[in-house]
Parts: C-alpha cells; sequence; structure tokens
C-alpha cells in the first residue's frame, strides 16, 4: 500500500505525478494557507509531508502526528522546522541545498544593484509623471564597482555571490564560523576577517547564514553603528539575523545609506518603518525564485520524501540519527 504523505502548499504539477506514482497524495493546490490547528488536522494520519517555510513544525504538532517518518522541506533553511523534537520523534528531516545557490546569489546582486542604484525608487518617480527631464544631480547612487563587498557566511550561497563580485572589481572580506580552505579563498578572491572588522569595513554588507539562536540578531544594534557611514545591508538570508527595528532607525537617522531585503522579521509583517523608507528595497522573500529553481526544489524535495519512505535514506538527511532506526515496513520509527 502506497504511504499517505501531504503537500501543503501549491506545486508544480509534473512534481505531484511523480509523488502519486509512489504515495498516495492529499494535495493543497487551492494553495489554501494552513493555520497550526489545520495543518494538525490533515497530518494527523499521513507518514509524509513536503512543507514550505510558513509550515511550524514543532514538538506539539508532532504529538498528533503518530505515523509520521519524513518532514521535506522545500527550502535549504529549515527553521520552521525544531530539527530536535522531530530527531526525538523519530522523523527524518530534509532540505533542499545546493539547487537554489546561483539563483539567490544572482537575486542577491539585484538587490545590491537596485539598493545601491537606487532602481526601485526612480522607477517609482517615474511612474507618477515626476520626471521632468535630464539634470545633474538627479538620483545619484552608491557605485558598486571597487566597492568593498563583505559576506557574512561563506557557505554554498555566500560563495557564489564572492565569485560574482570579480566583475566589478570589488575587493571582498569574509566572515564565517571558521576560515574556508585556501582554494575556496582563491575562487572566491576572499579574505578572511573578524566579524567586526568586516562590518566596519565594508562598504556593501551581504548576509547569507541560516537561522539558529546563534545567529539571532547578528546584525543588531552595535554592529549597525560600527557599519561605514553610508555603508549598504543586504539580507537576503533569513528574518531575525537583522534586527528590523534597530536597522530601521540607523536607516532613518541617516546613518545608513540603504538597506535591501528579501527576508523580515515575522514574515509577511513588515516592520511598518521600513515601508516608507525611499532608500530600501523590499521584495517578497523571492531570492531562489527562478522557475527553473523553485521547480528543482520541488522536485528535489518529493525526491527526499520518496527516498525516505521507501529506503530511509534520503539525500539530504539532517538528522541522519533517526535514519538508523527505520525499518523496513510497518508504523513510523518513533514508538508514541
Ligand atoms: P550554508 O550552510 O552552505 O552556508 C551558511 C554559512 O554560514 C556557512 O559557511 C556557515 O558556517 C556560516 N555560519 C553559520 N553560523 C554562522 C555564524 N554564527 N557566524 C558566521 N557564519 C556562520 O547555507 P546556504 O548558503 O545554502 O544558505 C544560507 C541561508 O540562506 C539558508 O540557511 C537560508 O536561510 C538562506 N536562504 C534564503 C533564501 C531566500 O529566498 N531569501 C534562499 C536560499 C537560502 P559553518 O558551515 O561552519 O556552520
Amino acid at each position: 500500500m502506497k504511504p499517505d504523505i501531504l503537500v501543503t502548499r501549491e506545486i508544480f504539477d509534473d512534481v505531484l505525478e511523480y509523488l502519486a506514482g509512489h504515495c498516495a497524495v492529499a494535495a493543497n493546490q487551492g494553495d489554501t494557507p494552513m493555520d497550526a490547528r489545520t495543518l494538525a488536522r490533515n497530518l494527523a494520519d499521513k507518514a509524509g509531508v513536503l512543507t514550505t517555510l510558513g509550515d511550524r513544525v514543532d514538538a506539539d504538532l508532532l504529538a498528533g502526528c503518530p505515523r509520521l517518518k519524513a518532514v521535506c522541506n522545500i527550502a535549504v533553511g529549515f527553521n520552521n522546522i525544531d530539527l530536535a523534537a522531530c530527531t526525538r520523534a523519530g522523523v527524518m528531516v530534509t532540505n533542499t541545498p545546493g539547487v537554489l545557490d546561483e539563483s539567490t546569489a544572482d537575486f542577491t546582486w539585484a538587490l545590491i544593484l537596485a539598493t545601491a542604484r537606487r532602481v526601485v525608487e526612480s522607477d517609482a518617480h517615474l511612474r507618477a509623471g515626476e520626471w521632468h527631464g535630464w539634470y545633474l544631480k538627479q538620483f545619484m547612487g552608491a557605485d558598486v564597482h571597487h566597492a568593498t563587498l563583505g559576506i557574512l557566511g561563506l557557505g554554498r550561497i555566500g560563495r557564489q555571490v564572492a565569485r560574482r563580485a570579480q566583475g566589478f572589481d570589488m575587493p571582498v572580506l569574509y566572515h564565517s564560523t571558521r576560515q574556508a580552505d585556501p582554494q575556496v579563498e582563491r575562487a572566491c578572491n576572499a579574505t578572511f576577517v573578524g566579524k567586526d572588522e568586516l562590518v566596519a569595513r565594508s562598504d556593501i554588507l551581504t548576509l547569507h547564514v541560516p537561522y539558529a539562536s546563534s545567529t539571532h540578531h547578528i546584525i543588531g544594534r552595535q554592529e549597525l553603528a560600527m557599519m561605514k557611514p553610508g555603508a549598504i545591508l543586504i539580507n537576503a538570508a533569513r528574518g531575525g539575523v537583522v534586527d528590523d527595528a534597530a536597522l530601521a532607525e540607523a536607516l532613518a537617522d541617516g546613518r545608513l545609506g540603504g538597506a535591501g531585503l528579501d527576508v523580515f522579521e515575522n514574515e509577511p509583517a513588515l516592520h511598518p518603518a521600513l515601508a516608507g523608507m525611499r532608500n530600501v528595497v523590499l521584495t517578497p522573500h523571492i531570492a531562489s525564485s527562478s522557475t527553473a529553481t523553485r521547480h528543482a526544489m520541488a522536485m528535489l524535495a518529493a525526491r527526499n520524501l520518496v527516498a525516505a519512505l521507501t529506503t530511509g535514506q534520503p539525500p539530504h538527511l539532517l538528522n541522519p540519527e533517526v535514519r538508523a532506526g527505520f525499518p523496513a515496513e510497518g508504523p513510523g520509527p518513533h514508538a508514541r
């Protein structure tokens, strides 16, 4: 008998067909967001689930899902999932690393260029019929070429961002939990510095760390105060990595030149001060959203789920200690 699974949001038809070849699928092709109670009700009798960032998977949810074996996130970040609680419950968790690196790096550059060169602000000006001809001091921005780029988190995405900086002749500094191998530093043309030095020397600071307790407000009031006057902050990582209230203050009092933000604390809510600022470019968490990449993410998550439920060996397992207890048949590996 095919295992029962849930897909919490609309997904590509061919991915659904692939899943249906292996599983009995309950799909939310109407794309109605599920609140916690609805998710719990729909997941109560399922063996697996394809989740997205809006789905919170925690101990409370797991307690009502005794058959659940696998939670497969359609994202590389997995801060919506309590990994420890899943491990305790014997539930495999997977993510989708690698397939979105280049698209997310491309979009980071879109934010860098749009913020530094005031693309969105000047577009709005033109559309509002306020353009009355060329003049010398109109919409002057900051140069990106030869500016110092700082990268916090030189992982898969951070490295792709660094590689793209070479075309702009930018010195690249980075800070990460550890210094990268020399060949990685050479490929990225990037120099390792301490976090404070990174923050203080960057003309453009871009963040590519995961969200965790160790990265909560890793750019907070203190770090913002250390940034160069007129510097630009880019966050295409996760809400909560930046203290949005402190950022809004730093932008309002003119210390920072601008910010390009794809992610926010308490998404989809937006800090009210940010919406009114002209030196801020705001996008709704779409850094990975090219058609090809979103499809690749969905298919990878689906393959993770099918592998988890059929072999217990999904390619991108985040808690391998669970796999050890995977039975060939029968109920979920967790005794509840
Ligand atoms: P990686 O794990 O490859 O890279 C993250 C890097 O950050 C690693 O080098 C890691 O070091 C480093 N790091 C972790 N904690 C700290 C810290 N406290 N201080 C300094 N460096 C730290 O992840 P990815 O590059 O694949 O993705 C990064 C994040 O980007 C994801 O977790 C996700 O939240 C976000 N993202 C956002 C998208 C969007 O749509 N806006 C799209 C895709 C990703 P180490 O390996 O040593 O732990």
